[in-house]
């Protein structure tokens, strides 16, 4: 049997019961045999009875001495029901599974069943409470052995789809396939394990060390497909045609030249990686990562200077108009003694597109600028680029993969660098930016200001207002970063006046400013602009100042409530100071009662200022949910492997993906033909994802 085959040709599956997997999103036998358990309960020795609370949930298995239904509170509704274990001995003590309000519970439990209950006991009143355990009433047919005395499966339980109806339909279905042979998605050599059986060990292993086997072939599996996707398309991208951009780098060394500090290493690095790449036929997709304060944005530039040499344009995309706006004043201040044209274009009055504000310096009317700086809008709006020879895209926090997407389809086929705020540890790149070729700069300039960062209580408020009072006396500028409590516009709006308020009164009588998200554009730069001429002293803010604001003379940053940021983005934000010669200082403020995990975080931040270490940190502290939740989109949705815990399988099917390709790079050959309808089938799964 085909894996493709819709259910709807498996006659003996009842009609209700195939809609119901239809609205799950079940419609084949692959289907159904990819929706992997999603834990297992070992059937084959069960726990004890708890005695108390536990941390971890425990499985039991029991019989229902009583059942007892009580009423409270008008309507409400508890339903305890009374376990004892099989072979009660003097010290056993029954065990209260508990459900309020669950009436489909009272109708299917009575006294004298046998159960299996999984869930986290608390000691409540001189007994132990399960409340709403996930459970499995135990009974004695002929299907006793497929759920019974094994490792067993618990899958996903949807409205009238219960882990046994589920575990049923696998079982019947693994039977059928069975009798066919299953053809191996994977090349031998990566894993040899045959899929059939690792199929059938995922749903029913036969030990733990069976099922680990079987996950790795089955991870490796769903790896191998999204990395033989990232090579197609790399394998694609260096067979269009390009243009050359590179003819000779004498304006960015006029460039390099005019600098008041040498380039670093890793810089010198980085640009010798991107000019190869301006260098050939091919067209460049390449992301450029590092430390906060590396000094990215000078090798962008200096990009940006190879292609103008050659004749073509270059445009940089920020991803906030405040970012867009800087970048473009530092590039006007670096480029005008060149004898360059640039210019910026924003997005930010979207409602009349087709007149974006395009202030241009040193243009002549009808005259193309070299260089432009804009927002992300250029690349939706359709900039009317007339030669567009690079592309750099600025992400900050945001994983483009569609941005960048778009910028191909538009027909333009420049050459395109990314780059982030922060480093990117490894152990993703090779899953976000799969498709990209790498540049890393690990290494900060030198004679950079140290920073000194301090966690301390919120009650030490006064004690942190007094040093920065001092700081600032001494000619120093400050951020004050405040949490944003509640993202609604009036709430906002009235947090940060209140805000305000409170530290103008603080600081009194040094001259503040109040920025925040809602701040008219024009208005934004104005402030921003006085706070660089260091006509203010103190920049009261929000996060709005966490991508890649740089005013040097500004050396201490106190942010409020710091447990409440991400570490990336407290690291971020943490790199607006230290940029100068002084000193820095940060403050992280944190209130009394924050958990573990928070005052983690904080301690790490104290510890280290080296990005790397912080991003692997913030990585294992946040766990992948979060941050693949925004990184999977336009990549194939995983059902088993997790990129960051299983890394290492990561890279091995990237490995075996990207030599296929290097190999027979159209998969033409015979023996590949499985690979090819592989690929097929996860780019249609990215279609159906991205739409
Ligand atoms: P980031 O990598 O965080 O974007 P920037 O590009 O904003 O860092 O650079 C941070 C600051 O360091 C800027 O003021 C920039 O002029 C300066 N800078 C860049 N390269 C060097 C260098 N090689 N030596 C000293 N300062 C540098
Ligand atoms: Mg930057």
């Amino acid at each position: 049997m085909h894996p493709a085959t819709p259910l709807t040709e498996l006659d003996w599956i009842p009609v209700p019961r195939r809609r119901q997997l239809e609205r799950v999103g079940i419609t084949t036998v692959d289907g159904l045999l990819t929706h992997f358990p999603k834990r297992y309960e070992d059937r084959t020795r069960f726990d004890h009875f708890p005695t108390g609370d536990s941390d971890q949930p425990v499985c039991v298995c029991g019989l229902v001495k009583k059942t007892s239904l009580r009423r409270f509170g008008g309507r409400q509704k508890m339903f305890d029901v009374v376990l004892e274990e099989e072979n009660s001995h003097a010290l056993s003590q029954p065990l209260i599974c508990r459900w309020f309000n669950a009436h489909w519970v009272e109708k299917m439990i009575v006294t004298g069943q046998r159960l299996v209950v999984y869930g986290r006991p608390k000691h409540s009143k001189s007994s132990v409470v399960i409340a709403h355990p996930e459970f499995e009433i135990v009974e004695n047919d002929a299907e006793v052995s497929l759920h019974l005395n094994r490792i067993t499966p618990i899958h996903r339980a949807t409205e009238g789809l219960s882990p046994r109806v589920m575990r049923r339909l696998i079982w019947d279905v693994l039977e059928l396939v069975a009798k066919s042979p299953i053809h191996p998605l994977l090349p031998p050599t990566l894993d040899a394990t045959p899929r059939g059986w690792a199929l059938r060990q995922i749903h029913f292993p036969e030990s733990q060390e069976a099922l680990e086997k079987a996950r790795r072939h089955l991870v490796l599996t769903e790896f191998f497909g999204m990395q033989l996707c990232l090579a197609a398309k790399r394998a694609e991208q260096t067979s269009q045609p390009g243009a050359v951009h590179f003819v000779s780098d004498s304006l960015m060394k006029r460039l390099h030249a005019a600098l008041p500090f040498p380039l670093t290493g890793a810089q010198q690095r980085a640009i010798a990686e991107i000019r190869a790449d301006l260098a050939s036929t091919h067209p460049m997709n390449r992301l450029l990562h590092g430390d906060v304060g590396s000094g990215k944005t000078l090798v962008a530039l200096s990009a940006m200077l190879l292609a103008v040499e050659a004749g073509y344009q270059a445009a940089l995309m920020a991803p906030t108009q405040i970012l867009a706006e800087q970048h473009y004043l530092n590039f006007l201040h670096l480029c005008e003694p060149l004898g360059l044209r640039v210019s910026l274009r924003t997005g930010a009055r979207r409602e009349d597109s087709s007149a974006l504000p395009l202030i241009s310096a040193g243009a002549s009317p009808g005259e193309e600028p070299h260089l432009l700086v804009g927002t992300h809008a250029l690349l939706f709006e359709g900039a009317g680029f007339t030669r567009l020879g690079l592309a750099v895209i600025d992400e900050q926090h945001k994983f483009g993969v569609l941005q960048r997407a778009r910028l191909r389809s538009q027909g333009v086929a420049p050459d395109v660098l990314v780059m982030t705020a922060t480093p990117i540890p490894r152990t993703l790149t090779m899953t976000l930016y799969g498709d990209l070729d790498v540049s890393t700069l690990d290494e900060l300039p030198a004679h950079r200001g140290k920073i000194v960062t301090a966690v301390r209580d919120t009650a030490k408020l006064p004690d942190a207002v007094k040093f920065l009072r001092e700081q600032l006396e001494a000619g120093r500028q400050a951020y004050v970063v405040y949490p944003l409590i509640d993202e609604s516009e009036k709430l906002e709006a009235k947090a940060a006046a209140t805000e305000f308020a409170k530290w103008q009164e603080l600081l009194a009588p040094m001259p503040c400013a109040l920025l925040h998200g809602r701040i008219a554009p024009e208005e934004k730069d104005a402030i921003m602009e006085k706070f660089r001429r260091g006509e203010t002293k103190a920049l009261i803010a929000t996060t709005v100042i966490e991508v890649g604001i740089d005013v040097p003379n500004a050396s201490i940053m106190l942010i409020e409530n710091a447990e409440r940021f991400g570490l990336a983005q407290l690291h971020q934000l943490r790199g607006r100071i230290g940029r100068g010669r002084h000193k820095s200082y940060c403050i992280l403020l944190r209130s009394p009662k924050v958990e573990a995990e928070a005052s983690e975080k904080l301690r790490i931040l104290e510890e280290t200022s080296d990005g790397f270490d912080i991003a692997e940190a913030d990585l294992r502290l946040r766990g992948p949910g979060d941050i693949l939740g925004t990184a999977q989109s336009g990549l194939p949705p995983l059902k088993l492997g997790n990129p960051i815990a299983d890394h290492e399988w990561m890279r091995l099917a990237r490995n075996a993906a990207f030599l296929l390709f290097e190999r027979d790079p159209q998969l033409a050959q015979p023996e590949n033909e499985s690979f090819r309808r592989v690929l097929a089938e996860t780019r249609k799964l990215m279609l159906s994802q991205v739409s």
